[in-house]
């Protein structure tokens, strides 16, 4: 999931890898590290943390090799400390690799190794892949990643060099890009073009499924099964600030548009759609005492809390456990009450806030088992947690959440269904709930095509400065969500209600022209929230409503209509808070606000 970069060439590789690695350094990462090869040896390099911190154990002018790879980590599967760092090493100590992606077999594919002798060192999925090209080296290094791939199952962007080759730079990929950057008589290879355009724009685009043999004669492109492949040489025509944010103009939009993709990985390895089961590493160990629960509490801050509320729903009607959404900083002086059979789940992006800190230690200090929905590996609640499940979604840059929010979904829905399975949900039922949420991405993706009308939506309204949003059941936090988008990157107040709490007070604001978003989608609610919506547009409220796609009444009642895919109920969170991202973020470009940087905000909030 983040940076790889590689050179073979005249000039001494590391001080260009090292620079190529900064200027990935905007995609976040918690460590780094590098390998050269010079005069038949190999040198491995790599840390925990900065890439300044890893620049000062090396000797960049002494290092005179001229090929290398580097990378920068985003932990996923063990702690982000030196040893797991890349690039890992086989066990002959010849060959050194660097990853990005999870290797899903990656289990037995470490028993195999171990059967074999091979000692593992570090924790990651990653290893496993050096150690079996190890194993299978005959002095082709090539043949031997080769072999090793056909054996693979999951994702991976891989760089491998060879210290008895020292001029063959191999790369691989399946769902994480690798671009080949040709200079003159050089090759930069690298996940991102960002890392490649200070050396050269002429590039070769890797696509799933092939290899590339990169040495000083160029570049060889094959499959897997080692068919010949021919690549056009292409130009980059981006600037380097384009690239970084993939093509948007700000990060918050990045992260909404990859949510498809964010989802994907969150959920890969994990939900195995053939056997109806769900595979959570992180709770394997506690799965007795979790369907023994009593009583949950779900806690957070802010969009974390949003997405409490959606688990709150999600686990009481999958897993049929009395469930509580509380705020962290509330829960924390509360003196609250834990009995025995209590599970306090900490729900964090960045795994640092401190107040959803501050009361997971209450939690724990009153004996309840504690879990972390995190999005940050290794960050200070992931570590403190008894056990806890990891968003996977990607660093989040963007000060207004939006991936996190659905991976935290993601997450809750793939607990609660598990959970539920092993409590009274039949195979049948999981089967469905699990086929149903493997659509999610591709549904969001349709969405994500309708961006104009969202953008619409702004323009009509950003001038408006009160806006409501109203749902129901599990559209009640979305409508709490899609309020606070507004809120927090474009200052228009907005607030967000119950639907059928409107006429116990909020009806009063009311006036001719006031936004009303209305989140509408086909389900057991659907005809109290037509009712609903009579109450606010007889009062002359403008009403925006998203609603499943082929409901032409609803088109008839409100001013502005968004369509979202039909989803089972408890699925819903997911499709319909998009547009409500969308329509956020269009109103605070068009008010020219400072999207990703919201005035008094700060991304991780480490304050009381
Ligand atoms: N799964 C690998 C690890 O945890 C690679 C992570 C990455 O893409 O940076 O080490």
């Amino acid at each position: 999931m983040c940076g790889i970069v590689g050179y073979l060439g005249p000039k001494p590789a590391l001080p260009v890898v090292v620079e190529g690695l900064k200027r990935l350094e905007y995609r976040g990462y918690d460590s780094a590290g590098v390998a050269v090869v010079r005069d038949g040896r190999l040198g491995v390099h790599k840390s925990a943390g900065r890439i300044h911190v890893l620049e000062q154990s090396l000797d960049l002018n002494a290092e005179e090799g001229h090929l290398a790879i580097a990378h920068t980590r985003w932990a996923t599967h063990g702690a982000p400390n030196d040893v797991n760092a890349h690039p890992h090493i086989d066990a002959s100590g010849r060959i050194a690799l660097v990853h990005n992606g999870i290797i899903e077999n990656y289990q037995a594919l470490r028993k195999y190794l171990t059967q074999q002798g091979i000692t593992l060192v570090s924790e990651t999925d990653t290893e496993c892949l050096v150690q079996m090209i190890g194993l299978r080296y005959r002095g082709d290094i090539e043949q031997a990643v080769r072999e090793v791939l056909l054996d693979i199952d999951g994702t991976y962007g891989i760089a491998v060099i060879c210290k008895d080759e020292p001029d063959v730079l191999v790369a691989a990929r399946k769902g994480s890009p690798l671009i080949v950057g040709v200079g003159k008589d050089e090759f930069i290879l690298a996940s991102d073009a960002s890392a490649i355009l200070a050396h050269t724009s002429h590039v070769i685009y890797l696509s799933d499924g092939e290899i590339v043999r990169i040495t000083p004669q160029g570049v060889r492109t094959t499959t897997l099964n080692a068919l010949p492949v021919t690549k056009e040489l292409e130009e980059i025509e981006w600037t380097l600030e384009q690239i970084e944010l993939g093509g948007h103009e700000h990060y918050m939009a990045k992260e909404i548009f990859e949510q498809p993709e964010a989802l994907r990985n969150c959920m890969r390895g994990r939900v195995d759609g053939k056997h109806g089961t769900v595979h959570l590493g992180g709770l394997a160990e506690h799965w007795r005492e979790l369907t023994r629960a009593r009583r949950i509490v779900l806690t957070g801050c802010g969009t974390a809390w949003h997405a409490a509320l959606v688990g709150e729903y999600l686990f009481e009607e999958l897993a049929r456990v009395p469930t509580e959404t509380e705020y962290a900083s509330e829960f924390r002086y509360r003196n609250p009450i834990i009995e025995d059979g209590t599970v306090v789940v900490a729900i964090s992006q960045s795994g640092e806030t401190l107040d959803t800190y501050a009361a997971l230690r209450e939690a724990k200090q009153r004996g309840a088992l504690s879990l972390g929905v995190v999005n940050v590996v290794g960050s200070t609640i992931a570590r403190e947690t008894d056990a806890g499940v990891y968003l996977h979604v990607g660093p989040e840059i963007g000060v207004a959440s939006t991936k996190a929010f659905s991976g935290q979904v993601t997450v809750m829905a793939m607990i609660a269904a598990a959970l539920g399975r092993r409590k009274h949900m039949s195979q049948p039922s999981m089967e469905l709930f699990l086929s149903a949420l493997s659509e999610v991405p591709d549904k969001m993706q349709r969405i994500l095509e309708q961006a104009d009308l969202c953008r619409e939506v702004a323009q009509r309204f950003h001038e408006r400065d009160n806006w409501l949003y109203l749902g129901r059941g599990y559209n009640y936090p979305v409508a709490l969500e899609g309020a606070l988008k507004l809120k927090e990157i474009s200052y228009i107040h907005a607030e967000g209600l119950p639907a059928a709490e409107v006429k116990h007070g909020p009806l009063a604001l009311i006036e001719e022209g006031m936004p009303v978003v209305f989140i509408a989608p086909n389900g057991f609610q659907y005809d109290k929230i037509v009712s609903n919506i009579m109450e606010v547009k007889s009062r002359g409220g403008h009403v925006i409503a998203v609603a499943t796609e082929g409901n032409r009444e609803i088109a008839r009642l409100a001013e502005q209509v968004i369509y979202v895919p039909d989803i089972i109920d408890p699925l819903q969170p997911l499709l319909t808070v998009v547009p409500l991202q969308l329509i956020a973020f269009h109103a605070a470009v068009l008010r020219g606000c400072n999207v990703d940087k919201p005035r008094n905000l700060a991304k991780s909030v480490t304050v009381e």
